[in-house]
């Protein structure tokens, strides 16, 4: 996934994976001296859940030697999610982590663009694949299922490569190496997560897990080649830039874009 001498951007948020990942990162890459690590925390600006994690990971990269960057979503798109919880309008399906995922992706891929990397790291589990496979079949969106296709590595149009270290790795055997490694880690959880059906998919899957050992892994790659055929039918979207923030988009305007002005309710 990684070359001699790539600058990587990891995706770090405080939680158990990404701060696993960061370490893991480190430890192998101690003899290639030309690859470089920056880590990117995305502030949501979510009160009394954010806060904590900020100094968590403030205090690992300083304890780690690795240089971090912050970017709030307050910053770039002038709003937080608390803000946009308050700003939502009632009547349409704008859940809280549907917000937030368009919101971080873009944060991002511009956190990653502004320390000059060219690998973002991200620390996706098996589970979190899974559960995104499952909540878009339950919300029967098959485009999406496609979309989905579990690749450890991608490329987006900004050229940057988009790799996913852990996609094959169980969640509880990374909170087992992060316990075992006494990383710190986010304890809080985030006070939006239960507006999201997330939360039932992965106990539905844990509960099944414990009585069938090796039945998410073996999801897990029935997911991968059924998302694989389906990407491969599928035409590729036709992109442009989009008329508000001159970003590449599918659409005439971004989802970022639409995502704010259904918040702010203006038009553009
Ligand atoms: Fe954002 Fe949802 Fe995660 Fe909370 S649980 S940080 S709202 S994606």
């Amino acid at each position: 996934m990684l070359k001699f001498d790539d600058r990587v951007a990891v995706a770090v948020s405080g939680g158990k994976d990404s701060l696993t990942l960061l370490y893991i990162l480190k430890k192998m890459l101690a003899q290639r001296n030309r690859t470089k690590l920056i880590a990117i925390t995305i502030d949501e600006g979510i009160k009394g859940y954010r806060d904590e994690s900020l100094e968590i990971v403030k205090d690992f990269c300083s304890k780690l030697n690795v240089d971090s960057k912050i970017l709030s979503y307050d910053y770039l798109y002038g709003t937080d999610m608390d803000k946009a919880m308050v700003l939502r309008p009632s009547g349409k399906k704008m859940t809280s982590c549907s917000i937030c995922g368009t919101f971080r992706r873009r944060a991002m891929d511009i956190a990653a663009e502004s320390v000059g990397a060219n690998v973002l790291a991200t620390a996706h589990n098996l589970d979190d694949q899974l559960q995104t496979y499952m909540i878009n079949v339950l919300a029967g969106d098959v485009e999406r299922v496609g979309w989905i296709y579990p690749e450890p590595i991608r490329y987006s149009t900004n050229n940057i490569k988009k790799i996913k270290p852990f996609v094959e790795i169980y969640e509880n055997e990374i909170a087992f190496y992060a316990l075992q490694r006494q990383i710190p880690f986010q304890s809080e959880e985030c006070p939006y997560m239960h507006e999201s059906i997330r939360t039932q998919v992965r106990q539905f899957l844990n509960e099944l897990e414990k009585e069938h050992p090796g039945i998410k892994y073996n999801a897990y790659n029935s997911t991968m080649r059924i998302s694989k055929n389906l990407k491969s039918s599928m035409r590729p979207a036709a992109s442009s830039k989009c008329a508000k923030c001159g970003r590449i988009s599918n659409g005439k305007i971004c989802s970022v874009c639409n995502t704010i002005k259904a918040l702010r309710q203006v038009e553009y």
